[in-house]
């Protein structure tokens, strides 16, 4: 078996060993609220949010960004099972920032294997062939860190199937140092009406 794999497995092992009591845990989320967020390693929402089993939706995906599919999970969150407030938070050194579509398109066309991050941007070092599926695919990067969660918290406030008294926080996590700063004009927008 691949050392991950036996390694989390492991790691699985000791933690239903202590289930215990979580295996009782009600479907809805008990505090009512859903983060959308970075799927970025360093970001651990249980941890810098403060969430256990059972208590909030986190929904994650490349840069946090409010796409049509985490419109769809924020929307079984309020609709079906209830969330009241969400948040969206994307962090500071997001790999989003680091290239365009037509960055990543060209990789793509070029190589499928994985890429090399250098001075001067992305690099294939793998050889092809690759594929033009990527022209198709909107890479949702982020040129703009704030102005990036002031369009998501947008995009979602203005959403039809989003209602109104929903109250959608902006905010920025710091890999440095663990912090949320709030994006004011965000929140602004995604306030309850
Ligand atoms: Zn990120």
């Amino acid at each position: 078996m691949s050392k991950i794999r036996d390694e989390v497995l492991t790691a699985n092992a000791a933690y239903a060993a202590s289930f215990g009591e979580r295996g009782k845990l009600a479907m809805p989320p008990a505090r009512r609220f859903a983060i959308l967020t970075c799927m970025d390693a360093r970001l651990q929402p249980a941890k810098f949010a403060g969430l256990a089993e059972g208590d909030a939706h986190v929904i994650r995906n490349a840069g946090g960004r409010a796409s049509d599919d985490a419109i769809r999970s924020l929307v079984i969150s309020y609709k079906l099972l209830g969330t009241r407030e969400w948040f969206v938070i994307h962090h500071t050194n997001c790999g989003m920032e680091t290239f365009t579509d037509q960055v990543m398109r060209d990789l793509l066309r070029s190589s499928l294997k994985t890429a090399s991050l250098g001075g001067d941007g992305w690099k294939d070092v793998g050889p092809g062939p690759g594929s033009p599926e990527g022209e198709f695919v909107d890479w949702l990067t982020i040129r703009d860190l704030e102005q990036s969660v002031v369009d998501d918290v947008r995009r979602i406030r203005s959403h039809p199937l989003v209602p109104q008294e929903i109250p959608i926080y902006g905010y920025i996590y710091d890999v440095t140092s663990g912090r949320l700063n709030e994006v004011a004009a965000a929140t602004e927008i995604g306030r309850a009406r």
